[in-house]
């Protein structure tokens, strides 16, 4: 429990420019600055002068049906862009290694069918919305989407689990660069993705 409320607007891990050219700079400099910062702002607000500024993120998120819809949508935002961020980085991709790598391979059959299935999450998530790679309370790893600010933490989520990777596919996440052309956008995605980052949460959550 936290005695203030301690809840951070975080830098970018990297450069506006730093994930050209698949995550174009004004797309990365506008997702940040006004869309992620709107919701921490609106999700401070929310919570002012309420028991949940003195709450962890993860139990407000936990929590959520408790919670009115602005913490919903607001403290969704904030957490699952710091999320994506975080799960991406600069000459990113590749395939990931070691236990993960075995798991997505057990759970899957191969890493190109995960990665298949995962953008499929993304391209049928109708709307805006969220795909997801995480595990559940039974250490399986499956893939889901979520509408809105929704994730896998929250307790009304239609599969729950902890999150171990996710890709925004709201159209402010990429229409600068792609226009109507999700599929493209998040062909590009795999070219950023922070392996070990995904594989260092998945140690966590196996713990
Ligand atoms: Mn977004």
């Amino acid at each position: 429990m936290k005695t203030i409320n301690t809840f951070e607007f975080k830098a970018l891990p990297y450069s506006y420019d730093a994930l050209e050219p698949f995550i174009d700079k004004l797309t990365l400099e506008i997702h940040y600055g006004k869309h992620h910062k709107a919701y921490y702002d609106n999700f401070m607000a929310a919570i002012k002068g309420t028991e949940i500024e003195s709450m962890d993120i993860m139990d407000i998120l936990r929590n959520i049906s408790n919670f009115p819809v602005a913490v919903r949508n607001n403290g969704g935002g904030y957490f699952n862009h710091t999320f994506y961020w975080e799960g991406m980085k600069a000459s990113g991709g590749g395939s990931p290694t070691g236990k993960l790598s075995d798991a997505i391979i057990k759970s899957f059959t191969s890493f190109d069918e995960f990665k298949k299935q995962f953008s499929e999450a993304g391209k049928t998530r109708f709307g805006s919305g969220w795909a997801w790679l995480s595990l559940d309370d039974k250490g399986k790893l499956f893939i889901s989407s979520t509408p809105n600010q929704d994730n896998p933490l929250m307790n009304l989520a239609e599969k729950k689990g902890t999150p171990l990777l996710v890709m925004d596919v709201w159209e402010h996440a990429y229409y600068l660069k792609y226009q109507n052309k999700r599929p493209d956008y998040i062909d590009a995605f795999w070219n950023v993705v922070n392996w070990e980052e995904v594989a260092k949460r998945y140690e966590t959550a196996l713990n």
